[in-house]
């Protein structure tokens, strides 16, 4: 038996599926999830010692690769200094105002410890910042698993979702409206139907959690205009796309395709804590007035803003601005999707690849699907052959086909050489 069963056989009597997080459970996939022992630069090496160049990034955080020394020194003064103080640190400023600097559509930013919560302050704020209760969230988004957003479509716009995890009752998903990504006569219906109601829309401006397929900028243009006139707030959920697919995020990349676009209230995680738990969410001074302590709309938490979490988020913000940083990591990314997508058509193989900065997707089908209904009409198998394939020969991709995929600075040609070679073997 290799270590990695073993430590699974070991894991999954003191740990539910042997994980902390279900899908590194490999369940989609099949087989023995991968225990890693450490990562360096590129490569992450499991419990067996084999060699992996990683393409997962722990989901994103990732963006220097593992182990950088200018975080690494970063993180080890810090823990010096002290692990949690439960009170104000300088650094906390410092990240704030760095992130703010790059986020010009928010002027303030309150930093928690996971993607989830701050995409569950967010609401929360939006709801309390507008006084009213329904939201709505798009299918194959997904934003943490806060009770209201772990729900799927109703029967028709006209009636809210259904709980799709047990143990979240059937009152808590009634505000919530799924919708149909990028579905624009929908959008308007959902509109005339309930606009005067909506506290807020939360979108994944590209969604990373059904591989990668971008909101149309059709679609987006009119959802901000529609959330305007309705007195919505739209919540960009950036938590995978914040600072991975470009400096000023995505949207810095919706800006530029629309003239004065923003969001009302966006939320960060993964990049800006360079792999610490640490997560945010901001807005305009006058939403996030709303917020204890100076607003009614409580939110907390013991480990906010830790000063190790902020240092590694810190220093791995002024790495990423560094000049021409994300042109290489852009540049790097595009050579493989192509060189993916190259390998697939001498293999007569069906795909379409698409990518921004450091993230990409790959879907095993012509065209790129533009919802989640088409995104699971993927060939599973197919995939799960490519992904053990592409495993076996030391090359790790998100272990499910709804996952993005990321590349790191510390990605080389050589890398990228070796990953195109495995690909060739594992499609043939
Ligand atoms: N929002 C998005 C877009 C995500 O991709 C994720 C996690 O993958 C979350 C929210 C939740 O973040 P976390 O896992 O840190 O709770």
């Amino acid at each position: 038996m290799s270590q990695n069963q073993i430590l699974f056989e070991r894991a999954q009597r003191v740990i539910p599926g042997g994980v902390n997080s279900p899908v590194r459970a490999f369940r989609a996939v099949g087989g023995t999830p991968r225990f890693i022992t450490r990562g360096e630069g590129a490569y992450i090496f499991d419990a067996d010692g084999k060699r992996y160049v990683d393409y997962i990034g722990s989901w994103g955080p990732m963006i220097l690769g593992h182990g950088h020394p200018a975080v690494l020194d970063a993180v080890m003064r810090a823990a010096q200094e002290g692990f949690s103080f439960g009170a104000p640190t300088e650094r906390e400023i410092e990240l704030a105002e760095e992130i703010l600097k790059l986020v010009p559509s928010m002027e303030q930013v309150r930093l928690v410890s996971s993607g989830t919560e701050a995409t569950m302050s967010a609401i929360r704020l939006a709801r309390g910042a507008t006084g009213r209760s329904k939201f709505i969230k798009f299918e194959g988004c997904y934003h943490g698993h806060t009770d209201a957003l772990l729900v799927k479509a109703g029967s028709g716009l006209a009636t809210f979702g259904h709980p799709t995890s047990a143990g979240v009752p059937e009152e808590v998903a009634q505000h919530t409206l799924v919708l149909e990504f990028n579905h624009l006569a929908q959008l308007e219906e959902a509109f005339a139907l309930h606009g005067k109601s909506l506290a807020c829309v939360i979108i994944e401006p590209i969604a990373g959690n059904m591989n990668f397929v971008r909101t149309s900028t059709p679609f987006m243009k009119r959802l901000r205009e529609l959330c305007t006139e309705h007195g919505a707030l739209l919540v960009m959920d950036e938590v995978m796309t914040g600072f991975r697919v470009g400096l000023h995020s995505a949207q810095g990349l919706y800006a530029q395709l629309i003239p004065g676009f923003k969001p009302d209230i966006s939320v960060f995680g993964k990049v800006i804590g360079g792999g610490m738990p640490l997560a945010a969410f901001g807005a305009s001074r006058d939403i996030m007035k709303h917020l204890a302590p100076l607003g009614g709309v409580y939110q907390a938490g013991t480990l906010s803003g830790n000063p190790v979490a902020t240092a590694c988020g810190l220093a791995t913000l002024r790495e990423i601005q560094k000049p021409g940083f994300f042109d290489a990591l852009a540049h790097k990314t595009r050579r493989l999707v192509d060189g993916l997508a190259g390998v697939a058509k001498d293999n007569g193989v069906p795909f379409s690849v698409d990518a921004e900065g450091g993230m990409f997707g790959f879907f095993l089908m012509s065209e790129l699907p533009q919802n989640y209904q088409t995104v699971m009409t993927t060939d599973k198998e197919r995939f799960n052959r490519f992904f053990h394939g592409m495993l076996d020969e030391g090359v790790y991709l998100a272990p499910a086909l709804y996952e993005a995929g990321f590349v790191s600075a510390a990605h080389s040609e050589a890398d990228l050489d070796a990953t195109l070679e495995a690909a060739r073997k594992a499609l043939r």
